[in-house]
């Protein structure tokens, strides 16, 4: 079932969104060589609850932590822990803020001074495919519209577009209806309208596109131990879209 919001529900998701996002920038500051990834989890939870907020990833199906940290090789889902950053990481963050009863969920991938040319792009282009993905949250296309304009902007470079993690819709539940792949044909599945919003959220691999989990559960890796990255926002359908996980004033 699709539930459609309110505009005054959306502003909920807009709050949750930007103190999420704002959680984003902290950690994007102090993301560094000889960090932990459990510190990072550390800053994010207190700033989240600091601001009233709690932490949407914390207990979600018994998941441990307040956030994701994906490292490297790791795709999503990356449980806060001693691992140390380290020069040449790079480091997904995965965070969810719920206030006022909504929830908002972003993602982005930062990396720790150099990382290989191929890495960069791997980055870049993930973020041009997120915008692409964006641009088609209009009312009156369909979902795979979003879907196919991540998969247009990865193809091109053949980089692995991962098909058993997908998008999906946010509001009182950190995920709801629809699903929202990063590939298909455009023209498929339920047409958007105003109302709906929308995590979208290519999680795209330098290498294959097959994942596995490990032992713990949760943890993500790319099957031939490539990097991969994620990017992700917020954003409800509107002409323009609308991004929500936005720090301070902005859009939404
Ligand atoms: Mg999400």
């Amino acid at each position: 079932m699709i539930v459609l919001k309110s505009e005054a529900e959306i502003q909920k998701i807009r709050a949750a969104g930007k103190l999420a996002a704002e959680v984003g920038e902290m950690l994007k500051q102090r993301i560094a060589a000889g960090v932990t990834t459990a510190d990072l989890d550390r800053w994010a939870d207190a700033m989240i609850r600091d601001a009233g907020g709690y932490p949407s990833f914390k207990g979600y199906r018994g998941f441990p932590a307040s956030i994701c940290t994906s490292v490297n090789e790791v795709v999503v889902h990356g449980i806060p822990g001693p691992r140390v950053i380290r020069e040449g990481d790079i480091v997904s963050v995965d965070l969810g803020a719920r206030l006022m009863g909504y929830h908002g969920d972003t993602a982005f991938t930062v990396a720790v001074g150099e990382v290989p040319e191929e890495v960069r792009l791997l980055m870049e282009v993930t973020q041009r495919a997120l915008e692409r993905g964006i641009a088609q949250a209009v009312p009156g296309h369909r979902v795979s519209d979003i879907s196919h304009a991540v998969e247009a902007e990865v193809a091109p470079h053949g980089f692995g577009i991962v098909r058993d993690f997908v998008g999906h819709a946010v509001g009182r539940s950190l995920h709801e209806e629809p699903q929202v792949p990063n590939y298909g044909e455009p023209g498929q599945g339920p047409r958007l309208r105003r109302g709906m919003v929308l995590a979208i959220e290519p999680m795209i691999n330098l290498g294959t596109e097959s994942v596995r989990v490990l032992k713990d559960g949760w943890t993500v890796v790319t099957l031939d131990g490539k990097p991969s990255v994620h990017f992700e926002h917020t954003v409800a359908v509107d002409d323009p879209p609308r991004r929500l996980t936005v720090p301070g004033d902005g859009d939404g």
